[in-house]
């Protein structure tokens, strides 16, 4: 589903990537660990179209779309989450999910803000959905909550309803379990979970919580310097001596 071929990221003399290849089949739940600068959120950005890299391909679905734009690429359900933008922490659960109709390009109020006028007409069926989001998150209570007035948790599990508005394939996920407590996790993971085995998604995720990446990842890459040290399952990549050389030298 996508593949990313030989990639380097310069940032002036420094070289966060360093000729990464790696493949993501459709239907995985890919987990990307590695210590701390090892490149993973450079590539991820490289991947979502809001960095360009200093050579290198990636492909999606056969296409060729190293140099497509984020939005392009968001047409094609190749959908990061983010944090709920600051603007929006006003706007209730329920505004923050319907800001995000299929059609969305950007994250800038602004251009949400035309979006939503221009949807209107769907506004019913925008809405519909984001009920049915709030019953799968189990967040219906929390309807006309102000989102900046939810934890950490809820936050999370409110980005990961703002990608189910979309029409998501590939979803990247940037750390979901920093700063969740332990009973939100276990829930972020079952929906998770849920979105791969009955809904198809293919997921990507950055983290750190080896307890998530063992629950819900196969399989398991791990980055350092740049590139692909280690990829297998978990206990293979738990295992090598090459992986905790790495975080020791963090
Ligand atoms: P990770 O997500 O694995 O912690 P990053 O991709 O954030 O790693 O960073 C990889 C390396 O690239 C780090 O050494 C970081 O300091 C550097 N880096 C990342 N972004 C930039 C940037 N915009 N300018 C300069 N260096 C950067």
């Amino acid at each position: 589903m996508l593949e990313v071929d030989s990639l380097v990221m310069d940032f002036g003399g420094f070289r966060a990537v360093d000729r990464c290849s790696l493949k993501v089949e459709e239907g995985t739940i890919t987990g990307l660990i590695g210590p701390n600068g090892a490149g993973k959120t450079t590539l991820f950005n490289i991947i979502a179209g809001a960095l360009f890299p200093t050579s290198g391909h990636v492909r999606y679905r056969g296409e060729d779309i190293t140099g497509l734009a984020s939005d392009r690429r968001f047409h094609k359900g190749l959908v990061r989450t983010f944090q709920i933008p600051h603007e929006f922490h006003r706007l209730t659960v329920l505004e923050n999910l319907m800001m995000v109709p299929p059609q969305q390009a950007g994250e800038s109020l602004f251009a949400n803000w035309f979006q939503w006028r221009r949807v209107k007409g769907v506004e019913a069926q925008t809405e519909r959905r984001a009920h049915e989001t709030l019953r799968f998150l189990e967040l219906s209570h929390l309807a006309q909550e102000r989102a900046g007035n939810l934890s950490g948790g809820q936050k999370k599990l409110l980005e990961l309803g703002r990608t189910m508005m979309t029409d998501a394939k590939l979803v990247l996920l940037d750390e979901p379990a920093a700063g969740v407590n332990r009973t939100l996790l276990r829930k972020l993971e079952e929906k998770i979970a849920t979105l791969h085995r009955e809904r198809g998604y293919t997921f990507i995720l950055i983290e750190h919580d080896m307890e998530m990446i063992e629950k819900l990842c196969d399989p398991v890459i791990c980055m350092a310097e740049g590139r692909v040290l280690v990829e297998g399952d978990f206990a293979h990549v738990r295992s090598d001596p090459r992986v905790l050389e790495a975080y020791l030298g963090e």
